[in-house]
């Protein structure tokens, strides 16, 4: 008998897990071209905490990413945002989902061009009380540094503030998990450290739950745990990464 809409979720969700994924597959394509970008992963991600996923290239770090984000489809196995099985939802309810719930920061920035830093962060912002979002705007702007570039477009921002301003829009609406893609792919070492530097504030101050994929070992020493993929399937976990500790664990995935 295939599970209706409102099963229930799996019994092993915790009160403080944000996400969690359960048995995800993904494959591409069909027949002898199928790719399978995910064998069977399961991972769940707890209130206040960073997580980086690793990997050698082609492991699948990006397709759990966007599954977990509701960015890409699963073949079969669970994404749960709190309790909600996000892979039986509606295309309107999932965008709603979205929306509301999760924050997204990809590699390229994604800011519109035409729009001041300001109204960029704004675009997506729609908390409840005013005053509450003013308040939460000012803190954001101060933690990122960009108080005297909100009247800048894009075009005159250096990458690092971009990036800033893609994370304070990100997290403008208090985002439950906030999912980066490689946010330090396009910066110098200096303007990445500034961004993940502030995740790490993000973490411990206000609370955020973080998952971020990254090539970068010294990136992901920012998080509280690290999850390395090889082949579509976790391998292994470190806790309280320092970058030499996740040089070793990829140079063991890669040899
Ligand atoms: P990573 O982020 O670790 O580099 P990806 O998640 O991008 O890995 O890809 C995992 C595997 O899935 C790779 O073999 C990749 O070629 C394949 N893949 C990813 N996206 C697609 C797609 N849209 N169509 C076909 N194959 C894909």
């Amino acid at each position: 008998m295939s599970p209706t809409p409102t099963a229930p979720p799996p019994a092993h969700v915790r009160n403080d897990q944000v996400a969690t994924a359960a048995g995800l597959v993904r494959t591409y394509g069909s027949g002898d071209g199928m790719v399978t970008a995910l064998r069977g992963v399961s991972a769940a991600f707890t209130r206040g905490q960073f997580t980086a996923i690793m990997g050698p290239s082609g492991s699948g770090k990006s397709t759990l990413l966007h599954c977990l984000a509701g960015l890409d489809q699963v073949t079969s196995g669970q994404v749960l945002i709190g309790d909600v099985d996000i892979t039986r939802l509606s295309r309107t309810r999932l965008a709603k989902l979205r929306r509301d719930r999760l924050g997204f920061v990809f590699q390229s920035f994604n800011l519109l061009p035409m729009l001041t830093a300001e109204e960029n962060i704004r675009l997506t912002g729609r908390l409840a009380g005013r005053r509450a979002e003013r308040e939460w705007f000012g803190t954001l702007v101060d933690a990122l540094g960009l108080r005297d570039r909100l009247g800048h477009r894009p075009s005159e921002l250096s990458g690092g503030q971009q990036q800033r301003v893609a994370v304070a829009r990100a997290m403008l609406t208090r985002p439950e998990v906030l999912f980066a893609d490689e946010p330090t792919g396009n910066l110098d070492s200096r303007s990445g450290a500034e961004v993940l530097s502030f995740l790490r504030t993000a973490v411990d101050e206000f609370r955020q739950t973080v998952i971020m994929v990254t090539h970068d070992p010294a990136a992901a020493a920012h998080a509280d745990r690290v999850l390395f993929l090889s082949d579509g399937s976790i391998v292994d976990e470190l806790h309280g990464p320092t970058t030499d500790g996740v040089h070793a664990s990829m140079r063991r995935l890669e040899g």
